[in-house]
């Protein structure tokens, strides 16, 4: 009937397929590194009054004026060197619409987080992948022989890495920036967990890093989709240009100004989350049949003996779930695992062990 609309859409996009999250009903929610307490209800009480006194009827403050003066204090740039997006992810999508697009590649060492690879083609760009060595640290021979290329016009370094948990030292990240013609990311989503090592200090030397940070994770707002990106005063200038003028909606620019006031709240959850990634690694390396990675993150990435996907399986009939990393490039049999409350990380211990 009508119009066949799929020989309609854009050639290089057709093999795209919606994103999946699978909803499972009574499950522990181990999938997706979000933070796993209660939000403080104090906090919660003042968003909602901030929110009650300015209103919603009028639209959001386009440039988030109030939140990039506290972004600003939380990270030590000025508030013109930060730019606002609905999550994260929107801000690797508007990065790549600037710099990016046909006749572009993006330099990805893999494995590593999706979302790099899926926007380079949204925006009609190539993603060159390059394997990470067998520890998943960076592969930088080919990776300093990539950025050298003009073709490469976005490098994307994840540290912690997503998945695998693994840091790149800053050094490393100087050493790419030094040889790099295009823009470099350096995706810091998880810092909190392993505030020893950011590259903030760079943007003073290198008008190509561009960092990526988010509420999403340590600060447990990944329900109002607040991410955020240090740069160079030229890159924020540029993206702003291209930016939807109200990316970010009036509640949760409001939330994020009261979660960084605030912020002293979330340390000992934080703090807690680090002890049980901790406690965890020794329980999972304690186990045979199972490799776990070390990590700097909220979460750990191990590799079953075992078929990954049937003991990810196993895990859900007996009410944990996780994530399956099993098909990913480098990942067989893999599978990563968010750190919950306490008693939430014994039960999937326990499970895994009756599994194992
Ligand atoms: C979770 C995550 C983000 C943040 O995503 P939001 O869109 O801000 O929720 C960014 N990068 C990585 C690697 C992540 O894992």
């Amino acid at each position: 009937m009508g119009i066949d609309i799929s020989n309609l859409v854009r050639e290089d996009i057709r093999d795209f397929v919606p994103y999946d999250p699978h909803i499972y009903e009574n499950v522990i929610k181990m999938d997706a590194n979000e933070n796993p307490y209660p939000f403080p209800d104090e906090i919660l009480q003042e968003i909602y009054k901030r929110v009650k006194e300015r209103g919603i009827t009028r639209y959001p403050d386009p440039v988030a004026k109030k939140l990039r003066v506290e972004l600003a204090k939380y990270t030590g740039v000025l508030p013109e060197q930060i730019i606002v997006g609905n999550g994260s992810d929107e801000l690797i999508q508007l990065l790549l619409q600037v710099f990016g697009g046909p006749g572009t590649q993006s330099l990805i060492p893999y494995p590593t987080f999706s979302m790099y690879a899926i926007h380079t083609r949204i925006t009609g760009g190539t993603p060159a992948g390059i394997p990470m060595q067998d520890d998943f640290s960076l592969p930088m021979e080919e990776l300093l022989r990539g950025v050298e290329r003009p073709e490469n016009k976005v490098t994307f370094l994840c540290t912690p890495n997503n998945p695998t948990g693994n840091t790149i030292p800053v050094s490393q990240v100087e050493e790419v920036l030094q040889k790099a013609k295009g823009i470099v990311v350096a995706d810091e989503a998880y810092l909190e967990f392993y505030n020893r090592e950011t590259s903030t200090s760079l943007l003073k030397k290198y008008n190509n890093l561009a960092i990526i940070r988010t509420f999403s994770k340590a600060f447990a707002l990944a329900g109002l989709r607040v991410g955020y990106m240090l740069a160079s005063v030229e890159i924020i200038r540029e993206m702003m240009k291209l930016k939807q003028p109200y990316n970010v909606n009036a509640f949760s620019q409001e939330a994020a100004v009261t979660v960084l006031k605030h912020r002293d709240a979330f340390k000992p959850q934080v703090d807690l989350i680090i002890a049980e990634r901790e406690r965890m690694y020794e329980a999972l390396k304690a186990i045979s049949g199972i490799k776990v990675y070390p990590s700097g993150s909220n979460y750990l990435m191990f590799r079953t003996e075992k078929s990954g996907p049937e003991v990810h399986h196993a895990l859900i009939e007996k009410g944990v779930l996780i994530r399956n990393l099993h098909g990913g490039p480098g990942l067989d049999n893999c599978l990563r695992v968010t750190m919950g409350k306490k008693e939430e990380n014994d039960i999937f211990l326990e499970k895994l062990k009756e599994i194992i």
